[in-house]
């Protein structure tokens, strides 16, 4: 399988994996396990990509993921982290697990909790009496579809097993199980996880994202960098290697196989076996190979992606904002699926609130981060700019107002649903679609990477094989994202390298 390379160069690796994001970091660690020679590149200073956090205020933020779903024991990621010799040493506090999210819509009081397994019925009941069965079927169909996923539950199975579940769309699947619309707004009321979008989300896409914290949802402390860091260290003590700020700008083919990246100080990175952990359309971008046909280049340039996201980081005056342990999902218009894109009135109209407890003060909230979907376009103006940690280019005249203009208009809103925000607000700042393009590299910012549509199936679909036998793809632009989706793409595009029944026995304790 691997190359007969004649001249051993000096930088010469088992496996080049490009970029540091959890996809890229985990792979890395799991091949070096097997005594594989790993580097990684990474372009920019901080590695960890979504996994990133940065400081404002003296207040730790995280970049992108708030919460953690499925690291309690029995589920396939906490056997992954274990197997990476990272979950024992990550600092977690839970969050409420009989209120980890709340639900509301427009200006109506009431609150809806999204509860943990053993709370999730008694939780709802009080305000859907009628529905004890909807509900349980509800848990029960989650367990159902996700139990067709071989990986998610690490075993070998056949991809045939969740044939009959793949055309659920999440509306019409919610409405078989319930005729009272607003449990059906709940149930989807946290979909901002998965950008749900009414018709077209499958429901296999809601089951996945939100199984991991029906077991379980955890902060990692201070910030969700601690599992990038932590699986750095484990790639190191096992032999491995990160060389940051290297951007790859090449892949090299020789003779049918990929032969060397190219980084952008011109250094060659030689390898037998490279995996990308970087989109697909950045790949397809710096890869020189006629193996990757204009159809497939054109079908990736025109994939549908979810959108990007606007986050507005507030840090609070001391002991003003109770910490209650719970993310608030609420939606200012009444509708569950947000309008997405900035051309509807509405805009923003779902808003995802996450707090961050004083841990000099417990029981109140130091900060909060304040997401909302955002297109792109509106700050096209400045693509050609670039702001990372290390290489600050200097957005234009005029961001800065921009960006002032949608931390006004966001939080007016905002404001409506908690005015006990209004006085607490030390001070604030905003990220914007180009932030978090700069941060991850994923196209115009997406949260997700592609966007998952039930009436056509194929539209999102990448293999963990290419056309190259010795490139391979992961990271949540291949299947799932999220850090439980993307810790089993990890494990599957491993498993392409070392064999699915040797890798999963090992994970799972069984050699
Ligand atoms: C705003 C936001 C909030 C989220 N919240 C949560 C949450 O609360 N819980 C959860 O589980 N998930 C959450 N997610 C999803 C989750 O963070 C991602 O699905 C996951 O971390 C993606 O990992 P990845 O390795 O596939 O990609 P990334 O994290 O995007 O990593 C890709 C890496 O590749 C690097 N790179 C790109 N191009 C190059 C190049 N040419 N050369 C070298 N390096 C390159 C990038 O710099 C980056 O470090 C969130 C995502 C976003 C955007």
């Amino acid at each position: 399988m691997f190359a007969n390379f004649s001249t051993m160069q000096e930088q010469d690796y088992d496996v080049v994996i490009i970029g540091a994001g959890l996809g890229g970091l985990l792979c890395g660690v799991l091949l070096a396990k097997e005594g594989k020679k790993v580097c990684i590149l990474e372009k920019n200073r901080q590695i960890g990509g979504c996994l990133q956090t940065f400081a404002f205020h003296k207040k730790v933020f995280d970049a992108c993921v708030h919460y953690v779903g499925g690291l309690s024991e029995g589920t396939g990621l906490n056997k992954i982290l274990s197997y990476a010799g990272i979950l024992d040493r990550l600092p977690l506090k839970s969050l409420n697990p009989q209120r980890v999210d709340l639900i509301s819509f427009a200006d109506e009081k009431v609150e809806y909790p999204i509860a943990t397994r053993p709370f999730f019925v008694e939780q709802l009941l009080p305000f859907f009496p009628k529905e004890e069965g909807a509900l349980t079927r509800y848990l029960e169909l989650i367990t159902d579809v996700v139990a067709r996923f071989p990986l998610y539950h690490l075993r070998v199975g056949s991809a045939a097993e969740k044939d009959t579940v793949l055309g659920l769309e999440l509306v019409q699947t919610l409405r078989g199980l319930t005729k009272d619309e607003r449990l059906i707004q709940v149930l989807a009321g946290n979909n901002f996880l998965y950008a749900g979008v009414a018709g077209q989300t499958p429901f296999y896409n809601h089951a996945l994202s939100l199984d991991g914290y029906l077991h379980s949802a955890d902060k990692v402390l201070p910030g969700s960098s601690q599992v990038a860091k932590l699986l750095w260290k484990e790639l190191q003590h096992l032999g491995g290697y990160i060389q940051r700020n290297a951007r790859v700008e090449r892949l090299v083919e020789q003779d049918g196989m990929l032969r060397y990246a190219v980084t952008d100080d011109g250094r060659k990175w030689f390898g037998k076996e490279f995996i990308s952990a970087i989109p697909t359309s950045a790949l397809l971008s710096i890869i020189e190979s006629r193996a990757f046909r204009p159809a497939f280049r054109e079908r990736v340039q025109a994939m549908p992606h979810t959108p990007s996201a606007i986050m507005i980081n507030l840090v609070l005056r001391p002991k003003t904002i109770v910490y209650t342990g719970s993310n608030h999902y609420w939606h200012p218009s009444g509708a569950v699926f947000a309008k997405q894109h900035l051309g509807s009135i509405q805009w923003p109209d779902t808003q995802a609130l996450f707090f961050n407890e004083d841990p000099q003060h417990p029981g109140f909230a130091e900060s909060l981060s304040i997401l909302v979907y955002s297109s792109f376009t509106h700050f096209a103006a400045w693509a050609e700019s670039e702001n990372i940690l290390g290489v600050h280019h200097c957005r234009e005249l005029g961001y800065q107002e921009k960006k002032e203009e949608f931390l006004d208009s966001i939080l007016a809103k905002t404001y409506r649903k908690f005015p006990e925000l209004r006085g607490a607000i030390l001070a604030r700042s905003m990220a914007s679609p180009l932030s978090f393009r700069d941060y991850t590299g994923t196209p115009n910012g997406s949260l997700y990477g592609p966007e998952k549509n039930v009436h056509a199936p194929a539209q999102a679909q990448i293999g963990l094989r290419t056309k190259l036998p010795n490139l391979y793809f992961t990271g949540q632009n291949v299947n799932l994202h999220g850090v439980m989706g993307v810790s089993i793409t990890a494990v599957a595009t491993c498993c392409e390298l070392l064999g699915m029944e040797y890798l999963l026995e090992k994970i799972n304790g069984e050699t």
